[in-house]
């Protein structure tokens, strides 16, 4: 099927998907989302799993990778959707995924024509997607926001860069421009922002409108509707001064500090915004105000902020206000995303967006940091003291705040990311072919292939754009800290192309055929992190069939106990190299054997596979302190005596009748 020639529209990538599923019934499940889409009356919204097995696998070894939640950026959902397509041809058929040459032309400044850049064909052989398809559970959810793509696809270039948000009706502000949510900051971690910054620290660095909900702060709508009530705090030791209120996009006049409640609702209703008595606010003078909104606002209202500039306080204060708001996750669209991750289990979150060629690795929240206690699971601790900052910006007194990245054995979270995020770039290159236009070069002018590994918090920094609340990857990342049966969750975002490929709407014919260029890259960056996760999941044959869980904490030792002790040298990795395919010669035939015997699995794991963990655990922290080698040479003496232990002493048990 040859690539679109325009953006496909909403309904047609639904479509498709359900033809998948017509089509390769035996590899294909179309899943129909719990929520319609936001824009009465709604639509119904589709993703698909690729899968080898039927059910979806109970430990979850599942793999989701989505776009299309910032409406304006087209090429993700027409990308995902041809992959699906390929990859279920691919599987059935056995035949390789091909791309012929290709050329591409990327903007150059004016007056300078475009750059014509060539790209050799591009192949994903045969095996690797038999490799993926055979070993995991591929989720792949095109559209995320197909009201808000409909919309930017009807009125390209809305207010210059096109519609980022969903359709979410905005009953109190006729602005075209306020209706919708920015789905991307209505997840469930951090996301009232104005509750979990410091928002004094952080405006020292970032400006608005580039606040942590959203970049379109300005219309008030960006990160959810939420329930009509309020609580407006006045904080930080303030003494004196005033502020102001922002609603909807309208700011109060000023509000002195010490008033009675009535001032404030005065003031609240005066604005056109909110209006007549669709405000009541109580509370002492001073506050804590309670602001409820009722008659022609009472229904899902959007947030409100304030503005504490003016406020005023003795030596070391820090006046603000601090507003608490109800809940997260308001959007269906956001709650579809946040189903899927929990019902199915999902381990590897890939969130494809558009634009800025880059890797983006957890967390987005803050910087990433090494004190266990900086973490958003100590509830309210940290309540209004996120600043966004690094080190050397933060005015005394106050402490930076960075959140906790765990990057320990067995998992070394952060590590493996990063891991995971540079074999993507990798592979990106690598389709990009010798061109050196394309590949990495001397000039960096030249380089329109190579996409930065960079944290999430500070992937748009030259924008300056700050870390940022309430995001998909971030959510995904944090399921593992809440439920600790699901340690660990890998989770990255890719933002494919560059204003070069004209931004977010990217021409899909020739000669520029930035959207083929864009596709190849999305290909290679999908499969490499699909690899991954197979790698992840394809180890210790024998132990998951001992536990009946790829996800048992054993298990994941032993896996982390490769990837990160003894692929971590150069001899380690050698080692690895001899051993792995000994090893995956007999461990199959083992695995199914121990698989329906109940009784084997047990003494198995009793006998053999929880000794060798408890060995290799007290030998990796013995080692800990001693030079890498070393510890790769005693793991290795260990690894080796399981790896032909194991076996004899499965065919022993065989043959002397056990079972
Ligand atoms: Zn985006």
């Amino acid at each position: 099927m040859p690539p679109p020639t325009t953006p496909t529209k909403p309904a047609d990538i639904f479509a498709a998907l359900s033809t998948l599923s017509i089509s390769f019934p035996a590899n294909c499940e179309l899943i129909t989302l719990p929520n319609k889409s936001a824009e009465p009356p709604g639509v119904d919204i589709t993703c698909v799993r690729l899968h080898d097995d039927g059910t979806p696998p109970k430990d979850g070894f599942s793999v989701l990778v989505m776009g299309g939640i910032h409406a304006r950026e087209m090429a993700p959902p027409d990308a995902l959707l041809r992959l699906a397509q390929d990859l279920l041809d691919s599987f059935k058929n056995v035949t390789d995924i091909t791309f012929g040459p290709l050329t591409a032309q990327v903007n150059q400044p004016s007056p300078a024509p475009p750059l014509a850049i060539t790209y050799p064909s591009y192949t994903i052989p045969r095996d690797v997607v038999r490799m993926i398809i055979k070993n995991i559970d591929l989720y792949i959810f095109p559209c995320v926001n197909p009201d808000g793509r409909l919309f930017d696809i009807l009125h390209p270039g809305f207010a210059g860069a096109g519609w980022r948000k969903n359709r979410r009706p905005n009953p109190d502000n006729p602005a075209p421009g306020a209706v919708g949510v920015d789905l991307n900051r209505n997840f469930d971690i951090a996301w009232d922002f104005a509750r979990y910054y410091d928002m004094p620290s952080y405006r020292t660095k970032f400006t608005r409108p580039n606040d942590p909900a959203s970049a379109v702060d300005t219309i008030e709508t960006f990160n959810g509707f939420t329930d009509p009530a309020r609580t407006v705090t006045v904080a930080g030791g303030a003494t004196g001064g005033s502020f102001t209120l922002n609603f909807n996009g309208a700011a109060t006049a000023p509000i002195a500090f010490g008033v009675p409640a009535a001032t404030v609702q005065t003031r609240l209703r005066a604005l056109a915004t909110i209006g007549g008595s669709n405000v009541n606010v109580t509370g002492p003078d001073g506050g804590p105000y309670a602001v409820t909104f009722t008659g022609a606002r009472a229904h899902p209202v959007p947030m409100l902020t304030a503005d504490f500039a003016l406020l005023t306080g003795g030596a070391g204060s820090n006046p603000h206000i601090e507003i608490r708001h109800a809940g997260p996750k308001t959007e269906p669209e956001t709650l579809n995303v946040e189903w899927l991750i929990d019902t199915r289990k999902i381990r590897f979150f890939l969130d494809v967006h558009q634009f800025g060629r880059g890797i983006l690795v957890p967390w987005g929240l803050e910087d990433n940091g090494t004190d266990q206690a900086m973490t958003f699971l100590q509830g309210s601790t940290w309540d209004w003291k996120r600043d966004g900052l690094q080190e050397a910006d933060v005015l005394p007194p106050r402490t930076n705040y960075n959140e906790y990245m765990p990057n320990n054995i067995p998992y070394y979270l952060g590590d493996k990311l990063t891991e995971i995020a540079n074999s993507m770039q990798n592979a990106i290159v690598l389709a990009a072919g010798a061109d050196p236009k394309a590949a990495p070069g001397a000039d960096p002018k030249l380089d329109h292939s190579t996409y930065k590994v960079v944290s999430s918090a500070r992937s748009d920094a030259a924008r300056g754009v700050g870390p940022l609340s309430g995001a998909s990857d971030d959510y995904a990342f944090s399921r593992q800290f809440i439920d600790t049966s699901r340690v660990p969750m890998y989770s990255l975002t890719v933002e494919t192309g560059e204003d070069e490929e004209n931004g977010f709407h990217p021409d899909y014919t020739a000669p520029n055929n930035h959207y083929q260029k864009i596709e190849r890259e999305i290909y290679a960056a999908v499969i490499a992190y699909a690899t991954a996760a197979v790698r992840f999941c394809k180890w210790c044959l024998i132990a998951t069939a001992a536990y009946g869980s790829r996800a048992h904490p054993d298990v994941e030792f032993l896996r982390a106990l490769r990837d990160r002790e003894l692929r971590s040298t150069r001899y380690g990795s050698r080692v690895v190299a001899i051993l792995e395919p000994v090893y995956y010669s007999f461990s199959p035939a083992v695995a199914r054997f121990l698989v329906p015997r109940r009784r084997c699995r047990l003494l198995v794991r009793a006998v053999i596979v929880r000794p060798v963990v408890v060995t290799l655990q007290a030998l990796a922290a013995a080692c800990k302190p001693v030079r890498p080698r070393r510890l790769a040479v005693g793991l290795l003496a260990t690894a080796i005596v399981v790896l032909t232990l194991l076996p004899v002493a499965a065919v022993a048990w065989v043959l002397s009748g056990v079972v």
